[in-house]
């Protein structure tokens, strides 16, 4: 599926090719810390289907648990996590968080990991009273 997406200000852009059955929830601390929110949504591509087409994005280096590094790249101006990218195999994996692709109700998740972090609340919201707006 041929996607595309920016940040908010719009300073940085991209597009690519994506399997819309690769699209996860995440809801480890990493996730919620780098979100300010309960979970992130990613979406998969291979890296050489994906092509950054403005802006240069900055670089936020995540060492994990098991020493291997992950690259974080979110807008210089408004602050918009955009992708991520990995080294050695990983590399040739980009995710690209949901929030940012233009055609992003189009694109439903397929599974949620990391749900032993999950905020209690967030595995089931339906229940919430919803209004349309705010
Ligand atoms: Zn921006
Ligand atoms: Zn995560």
């Amino acid at each position: 599926m041929r996607i595309d997406g920016q940040c908010h200000c719009g300073h940085i852009a991209y597009e690519a090719e994506i399997d819309p059955d690769r699209v996860s929830i995440c809801h480890c601390r990493d996730c919620q810390q780098m979100t300010g929110s309960a979970y992130r949504v990613t979406a998969a591509a291979k890296a050489e289907d994906f092509r950054l087409t403005r802006g240069t994005p900055t670089v936020y280096v995540k060492t994990g648990d098991s020493g291997g590094r992950s690259f974080q790249l979110f807008c210089p101006k408004c602050g918009s996590p955009c992708y991520r990218t990995g080294e050695g195999e990983d590399a040739d994996e980009v995710g690209i968080r949901v929030g940012t692709i233009n055609q992003r109700r189009d694109l439903v998740p397929k599974r949620q990991i990391w749900c032993r972090s999950a905020l209690p609340w967030a595995l089931d919201i339906a229940g919430l009273p919803s209004r349309d707006e705010e």
